[in-house]
């Protein structure tokens, strides 16, 4: 892929001239731009961030790329691991002041009165906007967000460190909610990139013995020093032979991008087993036996991402010493290389680009 970087006329200071630099999506089909842009002015209960780093997330290629059934609307902004600092508080602001570290997370709103919203499932809100997909991200000097739908990042985590926990973190953290692990459960993580190295972390928190399932050496032994108990090497061994030989799993999170690997997690389970279903391919279809499922008594759930009282929580947890977050940093300006490294897997679990 070649940089398309456009650098705008050199810009001092973009609070005094009210531009500033994003890497932005115009066309599906070509790299992003990065480019000058207003900064954004917020509007009742919004407010403007100065972003310090947002991680590169999957879902921010395939929002790239248009990948999936629903669209973004180019040009837009990708972006939903932004961490900043409030820059500027729109009318009416009361949950958070100007100096502020906040996450911005995926869901950047929902209605707050809907059945979901009510019953703390604000994931799953009908009316809801996502950041970096149907609202400008992360991937700029400034983003706006709601006040109410940003979290603020405690003292005691590393602000680059808090990108990753903010999409890749609660969206694990939350699969392994859902899935129920308990004390001595088997727990098959499938995938071990920006979501499975915490997805392991996260089970083992739980109590659940960790087997770690990818086809990239280096990426098993970072899921060994990160708490795995078992690995599998999927290029080389069946994991559903390898993981049944163990009893069978009781969960498997599936974060890996390919079909084939959700089936084989799927195979992998123990009669009663669950999966959780967390990756997006962009191919969008598995097959799955019904048979199998009804007689071994199978449940199949999908999880997106968390709400901000999953994301606190997440942030508590590292603010404690709890989880490890794997990174690499890179300049904004370089976010169309971040993109093929991460296709090509030359990363060690999540990238984070600062502005
Ligand atoms: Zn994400
Ligand atoms: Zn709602």
């Amino acid at each position: 892929m070649s940089v398309t970087e456009k650098r705008p006329p050199a810009v001092a200071d973009p609070e005094s001239t009210g531009t500033m630099r994003a890497a932005v999506v115009h066309a599906f089909d070509s790299p992003l731009e990065v480019e000058a842009k207003p900064i954004p002015i917020p509007g009742p209960g919004e407010i403007v961030v100065k972003i310090e780093t947002c991680g590169l997330c999957h879902t921010d290629i395939h929002a790239a790329h248009g990948d999936w059934p629903v669209k973004p609307k180019p040009p837009f902004i990708p972006g939903h691991e932004g961490v900043g600092i409030v820059a500027t508080l729109g009318p009416g602001v009361t949950e958070v002041g100007v100096g502020d570290r906040v996450a911005l997370p995926w869901l950047g709103y929902a209605c707050g009165t809907c059945d979901y919203c009510i019953s703390g499932w604000e994931t799953l809100c009908p009316h809801q906007q996502m950041m970096g997909y149907t609202m400008d991200g992360g991937f700029a000097e400034y983003a706006k967000a709601f006040a109410r739908y940003v979290v603020k990042v405690p003292d005691g985590v590393d602000p680059v460190e808090a990108s990753p926990l903010t999409c890749a973190g609660v969206t694990t953290y939350k699969a392994v909610k859902v899935a129920g692990t308990r004390s001595s459960d088997l727990v098959a993580v499938f995938g071990i990139g920006g979501l499975g190295h915490l997805a392991i972390q996260y089970a083992a928190i739980a109590g659940g013995r960790v087997i770690a399932v990818d086809v990239v050496d280096e990426k098993l032994e970072l899921a060994r020093e990160l708490g795995a108990e078992f690995t599998v090497n999927a290029a080389k061994e069946d994991p559903v032979a390898a993981i049944q030989k163990l009893g069978g799993a009781d969960q498997a999170i599936a974060t890996a991008v390919s079909p084939r690997a959700v089936e084989q997690a799927y195979g992998s389970l123990r009669r009663r087993g669950t999966i959780v279903f967390v990756g997006l391919p962009a191919d969008n279809y598995v097959q799955l036996p019904i048979f199998e499922t009804v007689l071994n008594g199978i449940t199949v759930v999908g999880s997106i991402v968390g709400t901000r009282l999953d994301l606190r929580e997440v942030f508590e947890l590292h603010a404690a010493g709890k989880t490890k977050v794997v990174l690499e940093e890179r300049p904004l300006a370089e976010v169309n290389e971040a993109i093929a490294d991460v296709n090509a897997g030359r990363i060690p679990a999540r990238i984070v680009l600062r502005p």
